[in-house]
């Protein structure tokens, strides 16, 4: 593996789409959210095999005992959630990336100080990740590794052990439309479903300022992704250094083994325009009115 590209997201907005769409390229290695699912023995990869039938799977699962790691495709035990530890709030305040740089810094001393063996376990999962993301590559034979797994934290960790250079893509889609998908697919309130939004791309915003540089960072809207898709790509391949030979017109989806929501099932090579979206009334006003909302919204050049 020459290069670890990381997607950086708010839920809902068009990662899956994306790995099918760098997966495409003979470079880009992926299985989609590599850390975001536990896979239960029924779970389908997108290749159309149960999890556990699935030949790339068991090729990994041989690669990685190889390595020496134990491994488990229901748990591929590289997970960082705040509730593996039992204390959610104490675990928060690490997971949160401050706008303070010196503060930021501060707090993760904290932790790596007072908390070695927190720490410690959570870098050996991340240690855990980064050879598993290698030993995809190595199966693939595409020397670039994109993980849409999203969470921030993870990067974080992930950045701080890797041996090649880190990339970010930030993606966002119209905030509305993410919060209507929200609501509709996960339940969410309204309200919970507004501040979802602005919390993680605001966190993004963040860890942008206090950890990458802009030649490491893409922002990529959903919305160009789909409706210019060739310029888009054009400008992707040139960020990480490829050719911009991406093969979505002889799609072959057995070739892919993406694990993510369920449209990696329901994915046919095909990039749709994105339809507009439409909240209901109150829902549009909550949004509309909320000043942090339409802060990011501008800045995302919604309005
Ligand atoms: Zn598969």
């Amino acid at each position: 593996m020459k290069q670890y590209v990381y997607l950086l997201s708010c839920e809902h907005s068009g990662s899956t789409l994306l790995s099918f769409v760098l997966g495409a390229h003979p470079l880009i290695s992926t299985v989609g959210e590599i850390a975001g699912y536990t896979h239960y023995s029924n779970y389908k990869c997108s290749c159309g095999f149960t999890f556990y039938e699935c030949p790339f799977w068991q090729q990994v699962l041989k690669e990685m005992s190889r390595e020496g790691f134990s491994f488990d495709l229901s748990d591929f035990g590289i997970n960082i959630s705040p509730y593996l530890y039992g204390k959610p709030y104490f675990y928060r305040l690490y997971h949160h990336v401050f706008y303070n740089q010196q503060l930021e810094f501060l707090k993760n001393r904290f932790f790596e100080i007072f908390f070695p063996s927190f720490y410690r376990d959570l870098i050996l999962r991340v240690k855990k990740n980064f050879i598993l993301a290698n030993v995809i590559s190595q199966i693939q034979k595409k020397p670039i590794f994109f993980d849409s797994t999203k969470d921030h934290f993870r990067l974080k960790l992930l950045k701080q052990i890797s041996s090649v250079p880190v990339k970010v893509i930030h993606l966002v889609r119209d905030g509305k439309a993410v919060v209507g998908s929200m609501i509709k697919r996960e339940g969410y309130s309204p309200h919970k479903a507004i501040n979802t939004w602005i919390k993680k791309n605001e966190t993004i915003e963040r860890l942008k300022k206090n950890y990458f540089s802009e030649s490491d960072w893409f922002f990529l809207r959903y919305e160009d992704l789909c409706n210019n898709t060739s310029l888009i790509l054009s400008d992707l391949s040139n960020f990480l250094g490829v050719d911009s030979s991406f093969n979505l017109s002889s799609f072959d989806k057995s070739k892919f083994h993406v694990i993510g929501n369920t449209m990696r099932l329901s994915f046919d090579g095909t990039i749709r325009k994105p339809s507009v979206p439409s909240l209901e009334t109150e829902v549009e006003n909550l949004f509309v009115l909320n000043k942090r909302a339409m802060s990011l919204y501008r800045k995302y050049g919604y309005v």
